[in-house]
């Protein structure tokens, strides 16, 4: 059936979002980005570390000039709540916010799960689950006129992937994190989901132990006999952010090429 060209035109026009988690071309926010202002959203980036500024400024420049860019540590409240003091102050609302960020010390990503430190365990589960919640508070004020809410997690979280390890432990908190939020967040028509993302090779990826033989496999097993790119999950995002999505709230959606589905 020809159901001819999705043209799905400037849906997100007059929709402020903010965007955390772009560290270069390559990550799933800057993918995210592109997507959501394609479709007529103004954006706001926040990243971590001066190191990281340059980069975001680079991409941003041609594409999108004038996004704010804003310094944000998930492990400073201070800096949260300047980010968002910003947010407000130029954009004056938000209507959506992508959560793309997570960490784990690197040797807790190698070896068993069994060895996890308890410093490792809770950096891990600190800044890549704990800050959904704190970054979904601190935009609720914001969020005047309802909301949308997407952060991308993995399918470490509901099986064993080996190597993984306490990412698998911080996805599956990401997780039942969404749902939890999704009912507090609903009578303020605020939306909430997550994004189960297939492998895609980005620079924390290179941070989980033999990522190379991961994307071979899934490309394998997959129905679709492939990899997932960045865009598509930037593009499910876009979704979850419009009002194409308004009665979807605390799913994981799989983005994978099929690959959750399979069994033997
Ligand atoms: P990425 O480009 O390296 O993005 C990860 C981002 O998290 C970086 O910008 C990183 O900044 C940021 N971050 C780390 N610690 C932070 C902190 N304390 N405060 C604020 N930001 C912090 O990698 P990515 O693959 O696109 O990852 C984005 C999201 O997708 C993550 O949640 C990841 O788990 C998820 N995901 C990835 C895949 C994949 O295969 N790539 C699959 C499924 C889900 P720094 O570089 O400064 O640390």
């Amino acid at each position: 059936m020809d159901i001819g060209t999705l043209d799905i035109g400037p849906m997100l026009k007059d929709k402020y979002g903010i965007i955390f988690g772009v560290a270069n071309k390559r990550s799933i926010a800057w993918a995210t980005a592109l997507s959501l202002h394609g479709a007529g959203a103004r954006l706001a980036f926040a990243y971590q570390g001066e190191r990281l500024k340059e980069n975001v400024e680079g991409l941003t420049a041609d594409v999108m000039p004038n996004s704010p860019i804003l310094s944000c540590d998930v492990t400073k409240q201070v800096e949260v709540d300047e980010t968002f003091r910003r947010v407000g102050e130029e954009f004056g609302r938000l209507d959506f916010l992508i959560h793309s960020i997570a960490y784990a010390p690197r040797e807790a990503l190698e070896g068993e799960y069994l060895d996890t430190s308890r410093d490792a365990f809770v950096t891990a589960l600190e800044i890549s689950a704990y800050s959904l919640a704190q970054l979904a508070r601190a935009a609720v004020p914001l969020m005047t006129e309802g909301g949308s809410i997407v952060s991308m997690t993995y399918y470490g979280a509901e099986k064993v992937v080996a190597g993984y390890n306490v990412m698998g432990i911080a996805k599956a908190a990401l997780e039942a994190s969404t749902r939890y939020l999704a009912l507090d967040l609903g009578p303020r028509d605020i939306r909430i989901n997550t994004i189960s993302a297939g492998p895609i090779q980005t620079l924390s990826a290179r941070g989980v132990s033999d990522f190379t033989t991961m994307m071979k496999h899934h490309a394998e097993r997959a129905p679709l006999r492939r990899n997932v790119k960045a865009r598509e999950v930037g593009d499910t995002a876009l979704f979850l952010c419009s009002p194409l999505s308004s009665g979807i709230t605390g799913e994981v959606i799989h983005v994978d090429c099929g690959y959750n589905i399979m069994g033997i």
